[in-house]
């Protein structure tokens, strides 16, 4: 394989992707904006294989998605896989999660990321998740990262993802660890 499509729209994902995919050969494509695919699986897992199976078929050719999220154990796992739209703006969502944990005692949460590679026939060739546990602060915290890094603090560090470098971040990360998980299996890919 010498070329993936990338099973998103964001040039910014793209990015991280060559980041964590350096030194494996090859090339990575952002998927045409046209190619729309509605994220109807019940997990993070899911929704990264319907997403790359569904964009390697159309295109005939390799792809990656992921699919990553929050999961805060005292909302009973939201805002999960609606993290991206639990709000209009990272703000919006930081704010409504704080307002739904209140001053609850349990902080604890977990970030997820699930990465699926498909081979251009559809049929899923490898996947993989990785988890990084943490806790919601009372607020946020930093001004480093996206989304809901400013109220997740991983107690291990002492930072939240906010004020973390990005090298540490992707040391760490819920997608970093998905990554490096990956990689080894790399080479089983045909
Ligand atoms: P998706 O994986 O692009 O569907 O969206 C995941 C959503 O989860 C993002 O829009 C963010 O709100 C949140 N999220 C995922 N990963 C991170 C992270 O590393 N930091 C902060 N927020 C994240």
């Amino acid at each position: 394989m010498t070329k993936l499509i990338v099973a998103t729209s964001n040039a910014g994902k793209v990015r991280e992707m060559e980041g964590y995919l350096q030194g494996v050969g090859v090339e990575l494509h952002l998927k045409p904006p046209e190619l729309e695919i509605e994220e109807t699986g019940a997990t993070f897992q899911e929704n990264a294989e319907l997403k790359a199976s569904q964009v390697a078929k159309a295109l005939g050719e390799w792809a990656i998605a992921d699919d990553s999220g929050l999961s805060v154990r005292a909302l009973d796992g939201a805002p999960g896989l609606f993290s991206a739209r639990y709000g209009a703006t990272d703000q919006e969502r930081i704010q409504r999660l704080l307002n739904e944990l209140g001053d609850s005692t349990d902080r604890t949460a977990e970030f997820i990321c699930a990465i699926a590679i498909s081979r251009p026939n559809g049929q899923i060739a490898l996947t993989t998740q990785g988890i990084c546990p943490g806790e919601i602060l009372h607020a946020p915290r930093g001004t480093g990262g996206f989304g809901y890094d400013p109220i997740f603090y991983v107690p291990d560090s002492h930072l939240t993802f906010a004020e973390m470098t990005p090298q540490q971040k992707d040391k760490i990360s819920h997608r970093g660890r998905a990554f490096q998980q990956l990689l080894p299996q790399w080479p089983k890919l045909g």
